[in-house]
């Protein structure tokens, strides 16, 4: 069955909505088979997110991913990628509470950079990411 990464970001950890989000992860019908709670370093960030070096938001991306613990949650369901995508909702929180109220980026998250969650976005990021956070998870 398809695996994604899912993180819980520092907003909405910070809030206290940790235990809450994993319970509606599991009433859509994931499995969380492996999580994690840490603090990201700002290499760690910086290496995670390497796909956006450069750009405008870079740096406040990083500062906020670093700015206190995360979960980092390994999820399972059949076409669990997009499936996640679409329960996280727009990237921007603004959007995602215009286009989609009850999505959890809406739901949870802070502004147009703390967006409470993050997803994987292709089964190649889906393998890269989870070896990231999970190294000894054997890919199957
Ligand atoms: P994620 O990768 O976190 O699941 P995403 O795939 O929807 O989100 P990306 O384009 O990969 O969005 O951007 C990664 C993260 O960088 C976003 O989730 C958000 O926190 C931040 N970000 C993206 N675009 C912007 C922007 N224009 N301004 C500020 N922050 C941004
Ligand atoms: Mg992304």
């Amino acid at each position: 069955v398809e695996k994604t990464l899912a993180l819980l970001k520092p907003d909405s950890v910070r809030a206290g909505k940790a235990q809450e989000i994993m319970q509606l992860i599991e009433l859509n019908g994931f499995t969380i088979i492996a999580k994690q709670k840490l603090q990201l370093t700002r290499a760690r960030a910086e290496e995670f997110y390497g796909e956006h070096y450069g750009k405008e938001f870079f740096p406040k991306l990083v500062n906020f991913m670093t700015s206190g613990p995360i979960w980092a949650l390994v999820l399972a369901k059949p076409g669990a990628i997009l499936a996640w995508r679409a329960l996280m909702g727009p990237t921007n929180v603004f959007k995602a509470r215009a286009e989609q109220p009850k999505c959890l980026r809406a739901l949870y998250g802070t502004d147009g950079t703390q967006n409470a969650t993050h997803g994987s976005d292709s089964p190649a990021s889906a393998a890269r990411e989870i070896k990231f956070y999970f190294p000894h998870l054997v890919p199957d």
